[in-house]
């Protein structure tokens, strides 16, 4: 056996020790749900598989009848995968809430038609920097790689932006942008950017397109200058900001889908709450499985007393993006209990394919002229 082979075979052995360790924090007294039987999508043969292990060792699973492999491979693209594959039950119940909200439809198109996202996209253009074929390559490819794991068929235009905060930026109706701030380069792997990237490609969908462009112009300001604040009540803001949070659950689907790795996910969500900065490197090893007990601890602590119930939800009223814990739960239990699997082993919906397409479906869900607009954060 060559040096260069012991070597891979060590990286491999730690990558399974480390994925087993992660497991015993994501489920420390075992899984207590039944396996789950997944299809196998070359011969149709209905295999049972434990949830853990499918998770977490995908490659290892073989169908029982045909032998081939039963999950993607990590940069196999799911083909033509709708958005409805993973659209969280909260996003939809939030975007009804929000439809059934007389004349939000109309200040939609009004406010889109009006105001848009130009101003936004000015600003990037006169302090960002594009990225492209010569300019940081390298993140356009990051971003290939995301979306083409997805199978979104158009690259957004992306962006880099100088800011010591982690974030990133979705903008753009008919003509996408991503903007990374430079602090995710120096804080995040090439995973975990994937995954930052998958989530803003979650966003790049006709709903969210629209209601984050509402809520973004409300927030900066853009209702004012279209001349409606009037009319723009506190229960549509109170609605929009729910919607955004839901939808912010949705994307966090995406990056999973994008980067295939709870764990990556998981430890991308840790460095979003605590961050990642040399200070901390220089004197911990900050650890994912303290950091899982604490979103249970959180998530127990919510159900079983009302006080705190209410007053987690008083404390999110007024944010646009859920807390971090809250988001570890529920991809949690999508990996646990939703189509997570399924989607791995190539059943979802899938969207119609009518050609090559360089532009995202905009304008689908509320028809308007020349209407621009969408922001959200990881
Ligand atoms: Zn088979
Ligand atoms: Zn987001």
């Amino acid at each position: 056996m060559s040096t260069q082979e012991s070597g891979a075979e060590l990286v491999e052995n730690v990558s399974v020790v480390d994925r087993e360790a992660f497991g015993e924090a994501v489920w420390p007294s075992g899984y207590s749900g039944p396996p789950r039987v997944v299809e196998c999508r070359h011969c149709h043969t209905k295999n049972r598989v434990e949830v853990p292990k499918a998770v977490l060792f995908p490659e290892h699973h073989d169908c029982g009848s045909c032998g081939k492999k039963l999950f993607l491979d990590s940069d196999e693209p799911l083909k033509a995968l709708s958005s409805k594959a993973y659209l969280h039950s909260l996003d939809r119940k939030s975007l009804m809430a929000l439809d059934s909200i007389p004349g939000v439809p109309e200040l939609t198109r009004y406010l889109l038609s009006r105001v848009g996202d130009r101003g936004t996209r000015l600003l990037l253009m006169s302090s960002a920097v594009k990225c492209g074929p010569d300019q940081f390559p390298e993140l356009v490819r990051l971003m290939d790689r995301a979306r083409m794991r997805l199978d979104v068929p158009y690259r957004p235009e992306v962006f880099l932006g100088e800011s010591p905060n982690m974030n990133a930026v979705s903008i753009g109706f008919n003509d996408p942008i991503v903007m990374v701030h430079s602090a995710l380069l120096d804080q995040l792997g090439d995973e975990e950017m994937i995954a930052v990237l998958g989530h803003e490609l979650g966003h790049l969908h006709p709903s969210h397109h629209v209601y984050h462009a509402l809520g973004n112009l409300l927030l900066m300001g853009g209702a004012a200058a279209a001349g409606v604040a009037g009319i723009v009540a506190l229960p549509l803001r109170m609605a929009l900001l729910q919607w955004q949070r839901a939808s912010e659950l949705t994307a966090d689907r995406a990056a999973l889908l994008a980067c295939r790795d709870l764990r990556t996910c998981i430890r991308l969500m840790l460095k979003f709450a605590g961050g990642n900065r040399p200070g901390t490197r220089a004197r911990t090893s900050i650890q994912l499985a303290p950091f899982i007990r604490q979103a249970r601890e959180l998530a127990s602590q919510e159900a079983s007393s009302w006080v705190d119930g209410a007053l987690a939800a008083w404390l999110t009223l007024n944010r646009s993006h859920p807390f971090v814990a809250w988001r570890v739960m529920h991809l949690i239990q999508w990996v646990e209990r939703g189509r997570y699997l399924d989607i791995l082993a190539g059943h979802y919906p899938r969207r119609v394919v009518t050609g090559i397409t360089s532009r995202p479906p905009a304008q689908q869900r509320v028809p308007s002229q020349g209407s621009r607009g969408a922001q959200s954060r990881p």
